[in-house]
C-alpha cells in the first residue's frame, strides 16, 4: 500500500455533492480551495475546479503484489490452485458436495461460491437460493503523462459525482469514465466510446493532452440490488457458502472479507477487529431481508 491520498474535485455546480461527501467523513477529508487543489495537481483547469476535498487516508494498492502474496501463502499451507477448470456439475451427495470439472472431481462438505459474474448460475446449478447478481462493465485506459511533468506525487483525482477518475500508475496515467454498464457474464472488452468519454471528461477538468491511448481494458464489477456483498451460508443448500457481489471493492476488502468467510466456514466467532469496525454478518447474509425485498 502506498499513501497517496485522493483529491475529490467539484465544479461550482457540484458543491452540494462535495459538502455532502465532506459531512460523511469529516475526520479524513480536508476541504481545500481551487488554488490548493491546483498546487497538488497543477494541470487542473482554473475554470473547472471550484473546490476539492483531500482525502488523506486513501491509498494505492499493489494489486498484483497482493494476489501473488495470497497465492504464496495459500501454496505454503498446502493449497492446490487449479485454474481454467470450469465447473461442469455440482451435486450434494450425503454430507459432501461433489464438483466435476474437466480437471477432475472434488468432494468437500463446504464449497464457496466465489464465481463473480457467474455466481447466480453456479448457485442455480447447485440448487441454492436464487440471488440476482448482476455484472456491470468498468473501463480504464493508460496514457502518457504530459512531457516534463512529474506525476509521481499526484494523488488520485476523482470527480465528486464519480463521473471519471485519473491517477498515476507506474509512471503513466490511468483514467476511467467510472462507467457502470450492465453486461452479461463474459470476458468483457472495452468499448471505444467509453474510452473516448473518459478522455473527454478528464480533458474538461485537466490540461492533459492525449496523443494516444497506450492500453485500454475493461472488467466486470458485480452487485446485488442493495449493493452490499453477499457472504454467508445459503438457506436452501447445506454447506453452500456465498462470497459474491463484491462490487467495486473486492480487492481492497479482500484481507478482511477472506477472514470473515474463513470464520463463517469454520463456524467460529467473527474476528474481533472486524466486529469492532462495525462489520455485522447479518447485513451480508444471502437471506437478508433488504436483499429479498429489493429483489
Ligand atoms: C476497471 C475496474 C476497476 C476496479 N477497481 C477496484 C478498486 O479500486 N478496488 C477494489 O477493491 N476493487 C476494484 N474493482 C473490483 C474488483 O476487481 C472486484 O470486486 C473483484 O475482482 C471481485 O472478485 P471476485 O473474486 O468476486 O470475482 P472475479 O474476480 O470475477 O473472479 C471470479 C472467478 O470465478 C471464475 N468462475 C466463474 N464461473 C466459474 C465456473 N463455473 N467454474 C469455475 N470458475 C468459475 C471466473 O473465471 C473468475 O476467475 C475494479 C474492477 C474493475 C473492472
Amino acid at each position: 500500500l502506498t499513501h497517496r491520498g485522493c483529491l475529490v474535485i467539484a465544479r461550482s455546480d457540484q458543491l452540494n455533492s462535495l459538502r455532502a461527501r465532506h459531512a460523511g467523513n469529516p475526520q479524513e477529508s480536508i476541504w481545500i480551495n481551487a488554488e490548493l487543489a491546483r498546487e497538488k495537481v497543477p494541470v487542473l483547469r482554473e475554470d473547472y475546479v471550484a473546490a476539492a476535498l483531500f482525502e488523506t487516508s486513501a491509498m494505492d494498492m499493489d494489486v498484483n503484489g497482493l494476489q501473488m502474496g495470497y497465492l504464496r501463502a495459500a501454496k505454503a499451507r498446502g493449497t492446490q490452485v487449479i485454474t481454467s477448470a470450469p465447473v461442469e456439475e455440482i451435486a450434494r451427495k450425503g454430507d459432501c458436495w461433489h464438483i466435476r470439472s474437466g480437471e477432475g472431481v472434488w468432494a468437500a462438505p463446504i464449497i464457496v461460491n466465489a464465481a463473480g459474474a457467474w455466481a447466480s448460475s453456479v448457485a442455480t446449478s447447485a440448487g441454492a437460493q436464487h440471488i440476482h447478481v448482476q455484472a456491470f462493465r468498468r473501463s480504464a485506459a493508460l496514457i502518457d503523462p504530459p512531457s516534463g511533468v512529474n506525476i509521481d506525487h499526484w494523488p488520485a483525482i476523482l470527480d465528486v459525482d464519480e463521473q471519471f477518475y485519473f491517477k498515476p500508475e507506474a509512471g503513466r496515467l490511468l483514467l476511467s469514465p467510472a462507467d457502470e454498464t450492465l453486461s452479461a457474464p463474459c470476458d468483457v472488452q472495452p468499448d471505444d466510446l467509453d474510452i473516448a468519454i473518459a478522455v473527454d471528461r478528464v480533458q474538461r477538468a485537466a490540461d492533459l493532452p492525449v496523443r494516444r491511448v497506450l492500453r485500454a481494458w475493461a472488467g466486470l464489477r458485480c452487485f446485488v440490488s442493495d449493493r452490499s456483498p453477499v457472504v454467508g451460508f445459503d438457506t436452501n443448500a447445506t454447506g453452500f457458502l456465498w462470497l459474491a457481489a463484491l462490487g467495486g471493492y473486492g480487492i481492497q476488502t479482500s484481507p478482511a472479507i477472506a477472514r470473515l468467510v474463513a470464520s463463517i466456514a469454520q463456524r467460529q466467532e467473527l474476528p474481533e477487529d472486524l466486529l469492532k469496525s462495525g462489520v455485522k454478518a447479518d447485513d451480508l447474509l444471502p437471506s437478508r431481508p433488504a436483499l429479498n425485498r429489493l429483489a
